[in-house]
């Protein structure tokens, strides 16, 4: 189904998401919007400024964001709040270890909190992940977290968009959006994120060398504090960085640690498009 195929009620995608909004839009209080600068928050932001909505756009910094998407949305978006997660990404490193595919505690400490007692406009689409396909139009999220004790209700107007239908909307809306899809990121977010595949995580890596130093600097310091628990089975810190990126060692042609001299960052912007505009 194309951004301008009808549904029953005789609306195309656009005009089925504007009547969402229009339909759900709390009386005394606005909309507590979801923005994280990517390509989806972007269409959702303009989708609802469409439905005449009244809404607060919210974007939740983290140290894992790369730098560019911080900066589209302070140019772009200079009106979206900036709200700090409760406690910082790597203080909470230090005391829950660090995350994987199965352990990802991280979501609920950077992403998923906030919007307590609101009505929340996110921008998912059911065809992202398996997860996603099962989750509905509107949801009453009554789920505690570490964060968020009251309720809220979630109001998902994208979700039956495609990929291709957020694309056509950009470019059909004249909308800007973050330079990274031009280097061929497929979605903006954290940088080498455990969910994420051993090469594109690499090639994280190489190509956000700052936050790689981050990371690297994170697993020293966590090596240290909880070598009692770890020593039995890595040997040092190197060797529990490189097997949680899928590898037993740095593979070749890796600068390790990360290098995030001015030169790097350029050297590495370089590779990185060569390698997607051959
Ligand atoms: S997207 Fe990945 S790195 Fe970011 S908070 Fe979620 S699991 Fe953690």
């Amino acid at each position: 189904m194309t951004l301008g195929q009808l549904d029953f009620d005789g609306n195309n995608k656009i005009e089925a998401s504007i009547a969402l909004i229009q339909t759900w839009q709390p009386i005394n209080e606005p909309y507590y919007l979801g923005f994280s600068g990517g390509k989806d928050s972007v269409v959702l932001k303009s989708v609802a400024d469409k439905a005449g909505a009244d809404y607060i756009a919210v974007y939740h910094p983290s140290p894992l964001d790369p730098p560019e998407q911080i900066r589209f949305i302070r140019e772009y978006y200079p009106k979206v709040v900036f709200e700090r997660g409760p406690i910082p990404f790597w203080k909470a490193f230090e005391k829950k270890g660090f995350p994987q595919r199965m352990k990802r505690w991280c979501c609920e400490y950077i992403k998923e909190w906030g919007g307590s007692e609101k009505v929340c406009l996110l921008g998912l689409r059911s065809d992202e992940s398996k997860s996603r396909s099962r989750r509905c139009f509107v949801e009453n999220d009554i789920k505690k977290t570490r964060f968020n004790k009251a309720p809220r209700t979630i109001i998902n107007p994208l979700l039956k968009w495609s990929g291709r239908d957020v694309w056509t909307y950009i470019r059909e809306n004249n909308l800007p959006y973050c330079s990274l899809y031009d280097e061929g990121f497929k979605r903006l977010g954290c940088v080498m994120c455990p969910l994420a595949n051993k090469k594109q995580r690499l090639r994280e890596y190489t190509r956000f060398p700052k936050i790689a130093y981050a990371w690297y600097r994170g697993f020293q310091k966590l090596y240290e504090m909880k070598k009692d628990k770890y020593e039995s089975r890595w040997e040092n810190a190197d060797d529990m960085f490189w097997w949680w990126m899928g590898y037993e060692q740095a593979p070749d042609g890796i600068v390790y640690p990360p290098v995030v001299s001015k030169t790097f960052i350029f050297e590495s912007s370089k590779v990185v498009w060569a390698q997607n505009h051959p």
